[in-house]
C-alpha cells in the first residue's frame, strides 16, 4: 500500500517536547500556523502544508531531514517528505 521508505535511519527524535510553543519559524517572524509538525531528525517544530509558511516541509527540504511527525495532541503519525508516504519509525 505504501512505498518503501529508506529514510528511517534519519529518525533521531520521536518524542514530542513537553511544551510546544508553536512553529519556531512563525514565532520568529510573526506568522500564523494551522497544524504543527516535528522534524524527527532534529526535533524542530514547524507548521504543516495547510499553513501559509509551510515551514515543516521547507525545513525538510533545506535541511535534508526527510521525516516529520504530527505535533498535534493525540496524533502519532509520521510522514516522509521525500517518499510522500506515511512511515512508522520505531518508538523511542
Ligand atoms: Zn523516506
Ligand atoms: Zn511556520
Ligand atoms: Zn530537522
Amino acid at each position: 500500500m505504501s512505498a518503501t521508505c529508506t529514510h528511517l535511519d534519519s529518525v533521531k527524535v520521536t518524542t514530542l517536547p513537553a511544551a510546544i510553543r508553536g512553529c519556531e519559524e512563525c514565532l520568529a517572524t510573526g506568522g500564523v500556523w494551522v497544524h504543527l509538525r516535528m522534524c524527527e531528525s532534529c526535533g524542530r517544530i514547524g507548521c504543516c502544508d495547510s499553513s501559509p509558511g509551510r515551514h515543516a516541509s521547507r525545513h525538510a527540504a533545506s535541511a535534508h531531514h526527510p521525516i516529520a511527525r504530527s505535533a498535534e495532541p493525540g496524533e502519532h503519525w509520521s510522514w516522509c517528505f521525500v517518499d510522500e508516504t506515511p512511515v512508522t519509525p520505531n518508538p523511542s
